[in-house]
């Protein structure tokens, strides 16, 4: 893992850093659109060829009928039930905060009545991964917004277990915020179905949630055939630590992010050069005792620990655009103030990521590889769209009339000038 002052980063090293794994798409488009065209083409034939080849499972069926989900209640403890019970309250009533702020608009100028009317996306497919770990959580953070926003039908895809099942935690996830269908689909495959429909997996009309590369890509290549939330790919943090952070704390979230996933980035920058290797060493501790070691020790290959001003810090954190940032200094607000591109912040030393990834309320499906530039994490706002209209009587198509013609006429559409024309000639 590099650990380097920041003023110091060749171009190079700056690059790679700032990049992750960004250059690795090419090769995997090739392949991930053979598996699309595959489903396009042959529906569950394929999707039940490619769930054997890389899940290893020969699926009779794809959706998890009643019995499996009544079965999930008996094989989940009692504890874990509850748990997701109370986080679907938390983040139900974040998301409905979220709602209310967004209203119909209607205004009047110049006599014209000018609105926006907001509407439902009706058809939701919710991916939720199962490669490496199963996420449960992840339903909720997909299915819920959506419920909030008032979409008609939503399904969830997710990788089947060994056993060719539903991750029971997973079924009952989505039990009990009241999906329509559950479909026990992972990967490429579950992607396809989603975008182009199969005998058994219905179409739907956006396709939201993280996944894998492959799923990343699978969601960037069927863009058009239907709406995606943004491209949610393998996790990364961020995290601005000062001489006051606590070292552990710092390598303990380190930890917690990059046992996601081995392409997992997580970068570490600190105003202190004691600090940083305070950092090192208690990651490497931690690296020790950790559970998921395999995983952790590759993602440590994009991830690195970096030292410079408070300045230079922000300034890195805005150039990365993480997907979670994590101030760990004396004001942490006070750095929020500059913070441009983030998915979600936590601040302070009692405000780790994992909260957010579980609990308190905010949404865990989060833009990565830099898409926090220009896209927010999953909202209700992604469930939405808003309708224009407008209503004039003949005095105020009188009054703009000029207007319209002359542009019309200027792009040589007189159709267009002469519809106006004629109405307000109109005895
Ligand atoms: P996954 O469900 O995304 O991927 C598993 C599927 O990948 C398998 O079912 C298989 O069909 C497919 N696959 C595996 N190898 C393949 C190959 N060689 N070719 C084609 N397809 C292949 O589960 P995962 O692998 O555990 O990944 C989950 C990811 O989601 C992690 O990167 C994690 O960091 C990320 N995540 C992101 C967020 C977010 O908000 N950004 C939230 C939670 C999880």
């Amino acid at each position: 893992m590099l650990i380097k002052k920041i003023r110091e980063l060749t171009e190079e090293e700056e690059k790679k850093i700032i990049c992750r794994n960004k250059s690795d798409l090419e090769d995997i488009m090739q392949i991930v659109s053979k598996i699309l065209n595959d489903v396009k083409k042959n529906g569950d034939r394929a999707v039940k060829h490619y769930t054997k080849k890389f899940d290893g499972v020969e699926l009779e069926e794809l959706r998890v009928s009643r019995e499996e989900i009544e079965e999930a209640y008996n094989l989940v403890d009692y504890k874990v039930i509850e748990a997701i019970e109370k986080a679907k309250e938390n983040i139900i009533y974040f998301h409905k905060k979220q709602m209310e702020q967004i209203n119909d608009l209607e205004v009047k100028k110049d006599g014209i009545i000018l609105g926006q009317t907001v509407r439902a996306i009706e058809n939701v497919g919710c991916y939720v991964p199962g490669g490496r770990a199963f996420y449960p959580s992840t339903v909720l953070m997909t299915t819920i917004p959506a419920k909030v926003a008032g979409c008609k039908h939503i399904v969830i895809t997710s990788p089947p277990t060994k056993e060719g099942k539903g991750n029971p935690a997973t079924l009952i996830a989505g039990d009990i915020v009241g999906v329509d269908e559950i479909f026990k689909v992972g990967g490429v495959q579950a992607i396809g179905a989603l975008a182009y429909g199969t005998e058994t997996i219905p179409k739907v009309d956006i396709i939201v949630g993280p996944g894998n590369i492959y799923v990343t890509v699978a969601k960037k290549l069927v863009y058009g055939e239907v709406a995606i939330d943004f491209l949610a790919g393998p996790s990364e943090v961020l995290i601005i630590a000062d001489e006051t952070a606590n070292a552990e704390f710092v390598a303990l979230d380190f930890i917690a992010q990059a046992e996601h996933d081995p392409n997992a980035s997580c970068v570490i920058t600190t105003t202190s050069e004691d600090k940083a290797l305070e950092i090192k060493e208690k990651i490497l501790e931690e690296l020790n005792r950790a559970e998921r070691k395999e995983i952790i020790n590759s993602a440590l290959k994009n991830s690195a620990i970096l030292i410079g001003s408070l300045e230079e810090c922000i300034n890195f954190s805005n150039k990365y655009a993480p997907e979670h940032l994590e101030i760990l200094t004396k004001n942490p607000e006070d750095i929020l103030k500059k913070i441009d591109h983030a998915g979600s912040v936590f601040l302070g030393e009692y405000s780790p990521v994992p909260v957010g990834d579980y609990a308190s309320g905010t949404n865990h499906v989060l833009p990565t590889s830099q898409f926090a530039r220009m896209s927010s994490g999953l909202n209700v706002e992604t469930f939405l769209k808003k309708i224009t209209y407008q209503k004039l009587d003949k005095e105020s198509l009188k009054q703009i009339s000029d207007i319209v013609i002359t542009l019309a006429e200027a792009e040589g559409l007189f159709g267009h000038a002469e519809a106006v024309r004629r109405r307000i000639l109109k005895k």
